[in-house]
Formats: C-alpha cells, sequence, structure tokens
C-alpha cells in the first residue's frame, strides 16, 4: 500500500516536471495552426494529401446536416479539431451589455457545445465572434473550453500571432481571408519568422461563404498552398487545442 502511494506520489511529481518542461520555448517544434471560422468546407481531401491539420470554429449548429456532420467526424478523425463560435454569432460586447454574461453562456455557448456535441465532436476550444473580446470573458468561458482563439493584427506585422510558449489559454490569429490581398509569400516569410523563434504562426480564415469570392472568404487554392508549402517545409501542423 505504502508503496503504491509513494509511486502515485512520485508519479504526480514527475508528470508535473515532465508538464513544466514543455513550456520552455526552444522546445517548439515550429509549425503553423490553421483556423476557419463560421462554416465548414470539406478540406478532408487536403488534410489528407499533406498529412494537416486545421480547426473550424463554427457557428450555427441547428444548421449542420447530417451529411455535414459525418464530414466533420471524419475530420477530426484525421486529426483536425471543431471547436465552438457561438449559436448566433453575436458581438459578445454588445450581447453581455445588453444581457449579461451569464445569458450570453446559457443561451450562445452551452448550447453550442452540447449540440456540437450531439455530433460525436468534441469541442474543447472557443473562437470570438468578430473577434471582439467583451470585457472579463475570458475567464467566465474557461469553465467550459481550455483554448480560446481571438484575432490580431495583420501577418506581416503581427508578433502576437507567434505563440511561443505551450499552454496559453489565450492565442491570437492573423485574417488571411481575401480582404486582406494575401500572397503566400507574406504567409512564408512568416513562417521563416516562426522557425527561427520556434514557434507556431496562427492565421484565421473563413472557407465556404456562400459566396467564395466574398471579401471575407479565404480563396481554396490560397490554403492548398500553404499547406503544401508548410508540409514541403517541414512545419508541423497544429490544431488549436494541441498549443
Ligand atoms: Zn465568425
Amino acid at each position: 500500500m505504502k508503496t503504491n502511494i509513494l509511486i502515485v506520489i512520485f508519479s504526480v511529481f514527475f508528470h508535473a516536471s515532465c508538464e513544466k518542461s514543455i513550456i520552455f520555448p526552444g522546445d517548439f517544434e515550429p509549425g503553423i495552426a490553421l483556423t476557419f471560422d463560421d462554416f465548414w468546407l470539406n478540406i478532408n481531401p487536403l488534410m489528407e494529401k499533406y498529412q494537416a491539420k486545421a480547426t473550424f470554429f463554427l457557428t450555427d449548429p441547428l444548421s449542420i446536416s447530417q451529411e455535414t456532420a459525418e464530414q466533420l467526424r471524419y475530420f477530426q478523425s484525421i486529426g483536425g479539431e471543431v471547436g465552438s463560435h457561438t449559436m448566433h454569432h453575436y458581438d459578445i460586447e454588445d450581447y453581455v451589455d445588453q444581457f449579461g454574461m451569464n445569458a450570453y453562456i446559457q443561451r450562445e455557448v452551452i448550447p453550442s457545445i452540447r449540440l456540437l456535441d450531439s455530433m460525436g465532436l468534441d469541442v474543447s476550444s472557443f473562437a470570438y465572434p468578430y473577434g471582439s473580446i467583451g470585457k472579463n470573458s475570458k475567464r467566465a468561458l474557461l469553465k467550459y473550453f481550455r483554448k480560446i482563439r481571438g484575432v490580431a493584427g495583420d501577418v506581416e506585422n503581427s508578433e502576437e500571432t507567434l505563440v511561443e510558449k505551450l499552454g496559453n489559454f489565450y492565442i491570437q490569429g492573423s485574417f488571411i481571408d481575401q480582404v486582406k490581398k494575401m500572397r503566400l509569400s507574406t504567409i512564408v516569410e512568416a513562417l521563416k519568422k516562426a522557425k527561427r523563434k520556434r514557434a507556431v504562426l496562427v492565421l484565421v480564415g473563413h472557407l465556404g461563404y456562400p459566396d467564395p469570392k466574398a471579401d471575407w472568404n479565404t480563396s481554396i487554392e490560397l490554403v492548398d498552398s500553404i499547406m503544401q508549402y508548410a508540409h514541403e517545409n517541414g512545419y508541423k501542423f497544429y490544431r488549436v487545442k494541441d498549443l
């Protein structure tokens, strides 16, 4: 019995020290976290082609068809993550000002987790609609999620979107939508910076917009070329929950 207790104590300490050691920046394998908000577009073929990973933050889960749910389960099985992006995509700041944080959690957050969960999707991350973070919302949200993703500046000049330490509960990404007129070369430069810093570049796009040419949609060709470059140049793909 005593030995068992000692083993437990030892493993707890050993585990704790391992956990601690992974937060040093030097231990981070440089890579990329591709995240997409709002809608789903079946990128499973691209994921398989480049052994890539990505995270989709889906809003309005009631509108997800059975066929889409099937694709999402497959996406999850090959390394994709599905996160919550609320029920109705309200701006959290406006919503909370009007109805309070508790209402936001009860009406916008919990039903979204439950619905995605009922489709067999393992939800542990959240992304703020419009990147609006509201006031003091992170603590309330972290009762339901392990990770929260926000948005920061442009790819070319945003240090905030390079995650240098594992274990941050809040991370930010830069937009790569068409409105940004993003070129692969800009992303390649940011990836090289990530490699020098042993960091992870976090990007935010939208796929599956009803109008693929819309400003706030990302071209699938760009996603294909980012994944190809990352794959061929030894960058690791991360999901939000991995960071
Ligand atoms: Zn959104």
